[in-house]
């Protein structure tokens, strides 16, 4: 049973933005990792309280979790793991910032922002795995000003509006109100000659180029991460992950189920009626396939192991042959006269499917219809 996300802060349910986060604070204070080093049940107990804060201090969320008494997107069950939600670092920034001075370019630590990337490979190189090179743009610091967007250090001077504190009091009546400083941003310092490599943006995007393997047996939906390969944290964060989303092109004679391969072969009905021995195409190249007489249409063939290998464990699928009869079309004269002499030489036990046919139609009717 998950616990009330009030109770864990000790507010009342119609508490302000402005409690909770006094309360979640005042708390945080108490359990902080740093301050309990090596205590399992404050560490446990400070991950609750972060993820009920980072619930109800979001409108949104907390109305959802007033309604249903669960967090968006959990299935009910407790915190979510700490660090992974995705406004995680902004609470900390806000609630610590100040609060463990010193600490304060640590807390602003946000980690960078996942990648996504849609990778298109070939039915034939999805079965074999392959190694392709992709190129990813990135922002990155900018390498000539190391990140500050200024040409040099005498190119940056304190704000003359704000004076350097990056906040602007105004007063109206009795009252003192702050803003932050339009004309720095809230940086205190403004920028008089911008760096030429990146004009000022502090970042450059850079093109990189990644060698990715792609592993045998892949389909299409599947992702490949490379972990810390995203967009580059700010202040010190990690990077974020690259995902490569895959697509798996279509083949113009193999279907897929699975890792099993699937291919429609059509005989004629000659063929399916004598038997054969034909070459059928496989990933790994043809295969003889024994068709035996009497064959019928819709009949699988299964040749093991010769379908994608499985991504877990060893092995591969099976290539699922399926056989089609094909009627034949634009015949001569003389083929349909031999055809129609086999007919009147057929006798019921060549096709018992079809005798099978009209005796059940027959018991339903009293008397079928005439053959
Ligand atoms: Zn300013
Ligand atoms: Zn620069």
């Amino acid at each position: 049973m998950a616990k009330d996300f009030y109770e864990l802060l000790g507010v009342h349910k119609n508490a302000s933005e402005s409690e909770l986060k006094k309360a979640f604070r005042k708390l945080a204070v108490q359990y902080h990792p740093d301050k309990n080093p090596g205590n399992k049940e404050a560490e446990e107990k400070f991950k609750e309280m972060s993820h009920a804060y980072e619930v109800l201090s979001d409108p949104e969320k907390r109305s959802y979790y007033d309604q249903y008494g669960v967090a968006p997107g959990s299935q009910g069950a407790g915190p979510g793991g700490f660090g992974a939600g995705a406004g995680m670092g902004d609470i900390f920034g806000d609630i610590f910032g100040e609060f463990f001075g010193g600490g304060r370019g640590r807390s602003r630590a946000t980690a960078g922002e996942d990648v996504r990337y849609n990778l298109t490979i070939s039915f034939a190189d999805a079965a074999v795995g392959t190694s392709t090179k992709i190129r990813i743009p990135r922002w990155e610091r900018c390498p000539d000003c190391d990140g500050t967007g200024a040409r040099s250090k005498d190119s940056v001077s304190t704000c003359t509006q704000c004076r350097g504190t990056g906040q602007i009091r105004i007063q109206q009546g009795f009252f003192t109100m702050t803003r932050t400083c339009s004309r720095c941003g809230g940086e205190g310092r403004v920028i008089t000659d911008p760096c030429k490599t990146c004009r000022g943006r502090k970042r450059v995007e850079r093109e990189r180029t990644l060698q990715v393997k792609i592993p045998a047996g892949v389909e299409t939906g599947n992702t490949i991460r490379l972990s810390g390969e995203g967009e580059l944290g700010e202040y010190g964060g990690p990077p974020g992950d690259l995902y490569i989303y895959l697509t798996v092109e279509e083949h113009p004679l193999f279907g897929r189920d699975g890792q099993n391969v699937i291919l429609d072969v059509p005989l004629s009905f000659v063929q399916a009626t004598l038997g054969t021995e034909i070459e059928v195409p496989t990933l790994g190249g043809a295969e003889k396939l024994k068709v035996p007489a009497g064959t019928q249409p819709g009949h699988v063939f299964r040749l093991r192991g010769k379908g994608f290998p499985h991504l877990r464990g060893s092995g591969a699928g099976d290539q699922l042959c399926r056989v089609t009869i094909e009627v034949p079309t634009k015949l001569s004269s003389k083929q349909k006269d031999l055809l129609k002499e086999f007919d009147c030489l057929s006798k019921e036990e060549c096709t018992p499917i079809t005798k099978g046919f009209f005796d059940k139609v027959k018991e339903l009717f009293g008397e079928g219809p005439k053959k």
